[in-house]
């Protein structure tokens, strides 16, 4: 076999290069984790994970869990807020500082950190790196490097993707009438943007709030930002807020994504995972879970020795379920009072998309469901039948 540095190096400590530095560990191989920025890094994130996905790792995460709320809440301008209770807590807050360290301190690899890596090549039977001053080999490379992943761009991938945007900061619960309307309960305001949402999600001792849209738009997000948390009595002043794009999936148009092959995400000995592969939901903006699932599938196909097929894994495993809520964000956003009134304002519809939100059901497996709540409940609470619509819709 050939004789390289290392068997497999991964670029970036998030949560997909610390997944897939786990499992390969836990294999026994030579595993070498670059990253750039010096650990433990901010990371600009709501922090929210299903508890599901922690579940599949053999440690707990206690340590590291800020929160875990009770409540979610739905807003809308000029409609009233619809509250849904969580008795059974199933998505926990991390900071994502200590989330990310706490994961790659487990996969028990060699790190190394304030290490940039600036190019990536590959050969027959290896990789060159270069990382730092350094240029290192390795049989197999991961690109677990984020949105504006440089492993993608050294190997030709990705091009011409589109990304959304997003601004997020974390503000100190320090104010009691804060703390008891937003302690235990995420927030989720709709209607402010045009393709996405204003979020406060409880932390302990503080609050992550934050806009993201999942299309790229010229609205000017910060003032948006300032003004909405103005509005809620959360102050800003002092606070830094910080942007980060946000890459989500693209699939090709509905019904095309059948019969086109998934995009390319590999190369012989290359493999992208997490942000880096574009796997952020394009409805939701959630990342995490994605990330530390392609990992995983990357690390799986690195031990078979065969990346060809990972691709189709992402895409029966991650990308038809993002693909499918690819198609809900085009409905839900572009007609986001009708949205809140039809899918936000139903019980019904509102626990499935709960259980997507939890994780234990996909997207795809949820739309039939949701399709099927909505309009049982029209039938069986709408007055429309009747012929009074204001009846039924609060205004
Ligand atoms: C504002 C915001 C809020 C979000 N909220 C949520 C949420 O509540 N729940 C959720 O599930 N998802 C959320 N997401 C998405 C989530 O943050 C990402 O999907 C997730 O972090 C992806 O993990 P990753 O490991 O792929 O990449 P990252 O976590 O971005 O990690 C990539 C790592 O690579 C390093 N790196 C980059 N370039 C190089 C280089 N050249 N050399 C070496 N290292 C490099 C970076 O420093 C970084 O540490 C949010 C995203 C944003 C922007």
């Amino acid at each position: 076999m050939t004789r390289t540095d290392w068997d497999a190096i991964v670029v970036g400590a998030g949560p997909g290069g610390a997944a897939a530095a786990y499992d390969l560990r836990q294999a026994g191989l030579r595993i070498l984790v670059v990253e750039q920025a010096r650990l433990p890094r901010y990371k600009a994130c709501g922090g929210a994970i299903p508890k599901t996905t922690l579940e599949q790792f053999p440690f707990r995460f206690d340590s590291v869990i800020r929160s875990a709320p009770t409540e979610v809440r739905f807003t809308f301008p000029n409609l009233p807020p619809m509250d849904m209770a969580l008795p059974d807590q199933p998505v926990v807050m991390v900071m994502r500082d200590e989330f990310d360290l706490f994961l790659i301190r487990h996969a028990d690899v060699e790190v190394w950190d304030d290490c940039p890596v600036t190019e990536v090549r590959e050969a027959d039977d290896r990789v060159w790196v270069t990382a730092g001053e350094r240029t290192i080999t390795a049989r197999y490379l991961i690109g677990a490097d984020g949105a504006t992943s440089s492993v993608a761009r050294s190997l030709g991938l990705r091009r011409g993707r589109r990304f959304g945007g997003s601004l997020e900061a974390e503000v100190p619960l320090t104010d009691a009438s804060l703390r008891a309307e937003y302690g235990s309960r995420a927030l989720f305001s709709l209607g402010i943007v045009p393709w996405g949402y204003l979020w406060v999600f409880p932390k302990g001792d503080f609050l992550s709030i934050g806009v993201g849209q999942f299309r790229p738009n010229r609205l000017d997000l910060r003032s948006v930002l300032h003004h909405e948390m103005d509005r809620l009595g959360i102050e800003l002043d002092g606070i830094a807020v910080r942007g980060h794009p946000l890459p989500c999936y693209q699939a090709p148009p509905w019904p095309v994504w059948r019969i086109q092959p998934p995009e390319k995400l590999s190369t012989r000995r290359c493999i992208l995972v997490g942000d880096a592969a574009g796997l952020v939901d394009p409805f939701l903006g959630e990342g995490i879970r994605h990330a530390i699932t392609s990992g995983r599938l990357a690390a799986s196909a690195i031990l078979q020795d065969n990346l060809s097929d990972y691709e189709l894994h992402i895409w029966r495993t991650i990308g038809h379920s993002l693909a499918t809520a690819g198609l809900l964000a085009g409905f839900f956003y572009r007609f986001q009072k009708l949205s809140y009134r039809l899918g936000v304002c139903n019980p019904a519809t509102i626990r499935q998309f709960v259980q997507v939100l939890t994780g234990r059901f996909s997207y795809q497996g949820s739309g039939r469901r949701l399709l099927t709540a909505t309009i049982a409940w029209l039938f069986t609470r709408s007055k429309i039948w009747r012929g009074s619509p204001e009846a039924v819709w609060p205004s």
